[in-house]
């Protein structure tokens, strides 16, 4: 595949055109009409990529993105606004100001699981801060990639935004090696995010990696157990379980197990039927690798419910898995999957053993009736960021900074953090010249006295 050239895209930059209020606001409501002009074509993508609901498709991947569109659009001009900050001593009588500039010309890499979502909303992002991005979509979502294209294309010129299709292994190192990005903005594994993350470093491009990791689900004794099951049943079964924050597997104190148990084999039904492969509520895995991985895990321990799978569809039922080995594979890779494994607890220290042979996880959440339990858990397990009573419904405030830490991640975004994370701080200091103290030049000998006592 021949590479167009990206030089076009550095030129446009240059042209100052992308960088005014009027040009990024514009450009923001021409993708707004154009993803509602094609809604219709997204529900049918992600029905054949993944077997997403209309409904599904409306709440993660496009009114999600409307939402953010929405935001920025609020709150643009005031963040491009330089803002202004106190000067130190020294320096006075100048002033200072922070300015938001663009980056430039930068990279996005989307994964498949919210095709949609995971491409458009750091575009989101590079448009406001005022940049020129290339969008390399995930091959293994083919259906909404094409759509997504036609969107780009039909709206956008390729100097300004251009779209990338093709293989990641062959199309990032060939992007990489042909062209000094000024930000790559990627999503995806955490094993491809040190390959991007590398590749980055010879050129020292900034990163913003959105990785995976284990998310854990404590659920206390204290829990109302009832609504724990439905919101993590929700999140965990929600995509087939292939959500970067779904809570990977559930650590319960040992004197509600049972109870927990028993509840979720209640909800899942109620979700999604007696039998979920004939479910409209209920997604396929995206393909026969990501089928096979998981299945494999089903030995790793006793399946108290579901189990059943069809290597024809693409379907896992929602499963419950019991008597886990912490060693076990599925305690280890992230799982990615429909199956949850359920572990019981005594005490702190066995949750906090669990969580360090998976640390800095993308996500943590905590189920429990007391405020100073929340508090406990929240401050003793470092993450990217989580819930208390809730699974995943963090990532869809657009208040809140989204990203994670260590394994699963550096850099955030959403709302107006992604502003920040696609616009460079340029600090700036304007000094008068009616005032020019000869202190200040050499010869300094004998000023030290004067200089103790300004700088200190
Ligand atoms: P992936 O890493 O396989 O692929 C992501 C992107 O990288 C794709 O566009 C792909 O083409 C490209 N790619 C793949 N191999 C490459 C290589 N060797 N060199 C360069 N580029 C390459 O990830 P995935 O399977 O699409 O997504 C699933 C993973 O993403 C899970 O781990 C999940 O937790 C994570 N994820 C994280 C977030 C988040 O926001 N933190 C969101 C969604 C998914």
């Amino acid at each position: 595949m021949s590479l167009p050239s990206l030089d076009a895209l550095r030129k446009e930059f240059n042209s100052g055109e992308t960088r005014t209020y009027a040009f990024r606001k514009e450009q923001l409501k021409k993708l707004k009409s154009a993803i509602l002009a094609h809604e219709e074509d997204i529900y049918n993508a992600l029905q054949k990529d993944l077997n997403k609901s209309r409904e599904e498709t409306w709440v993660t991947e496009i009114g999600i993105v409307l939402s953010e569109i929405r935001t920025i659009m609020s709150g643009l001009k005031e963040w491009m606004q330089p803002e202004r900050v106190a000067t130190n001593l020294l320096n006075l009588p100048s002033s200072s100001f922070i300015t938001k500039e663009p980056m430039g010309v930068v990279l996005i890499i989307g994964p498949w699981n919210y095709p949609f979502q995971l491409l458009m909303n750091p575009l989101l992002g590079a448009i406001a801060a005022g940049n020129c991005a290339v969008l390399k979509p995930s091959e293994f979502a083919p259906a909404t990639s094409a759509v997504m294209k036609k969107i780009i294309e039909e709206n956008f010129s390729p100097d300004y935004i251009l779209y990338m299709e093709g293989d990641g292994v062959t199309v990032i190192p060939q992007l990489m090696n042909n062209f000094v990005f000024d930000h790559i903005f990627y999503t995806g594994s955490t094993v491809v995010g040190k390959i991007i993350y590398k590749m980055a470093a010879e050129n020292l491009i900034p990163v913003t990696l959105e990785l995976g990791g284990k998310s854990p689900c404590i659920v206390e004794s204290d829990a109302n157990i009832k609504v724990a099951a439905r919101r993590i049943a929700l999140a965990k079964f929600s995509n087939c379980g292939q959500m970067c924050v779904a809570p990977d597997h559930v650590i319960v104190h040992h004197s509600v197990k049972d109870a927990f148990i028993q509840e979720l084999k209640q909800t899942i039904p109620k979700f999604f039927s007696e039998d979920p492969s004939s479910s409209y509520n209920y997604g396929r895995m995206i393909n026969e690798k990501q089928f096979n991985r998981v299945i494999s895990y089903l030995s790793n321990g006793n399946v108290v419910y579901g189990g059943k799978h069809d290597s024809k569809q693409l379907y896992i039922e929602p499963t419950l898995l019991d008597n886990v080995s912490t060693d076990s594979p599925i305690m280890k890779d992230e799982i990615f999957g429909p199956v949850l494994p359920i572990l019981s607890f005594t005490t702190k220290e066995e949750v906090l053993k669990i969580i360090a042979n998976n640390p800095n996880p993308l996500s943590f959440y905590v189920f429990t009736g007391s405020d100073k339990k929340a508090k406990q858990w929240s401050a003793a397990i470092p993450a990217g960021g989580g819930c208390i009573n809730n699974c995943s419904w963090h990532l869809t405030n657009d208040h809140l900074p989204f990203g994670g830490r260590g394994f699963s991640g550096t850099g955030s975004y959403h709302g107006r953090q992604s502003f920040e994370t696609f616009s460079h701080k340029k600090s700036i200091m304007k000094t008068p010249t009616w005032f020019d103290p000869d202190i200040k030049y050499p010869p300094f000998k004998g000023k030290l006295k004067l200089f103790k006592m300004v700088i200190r």
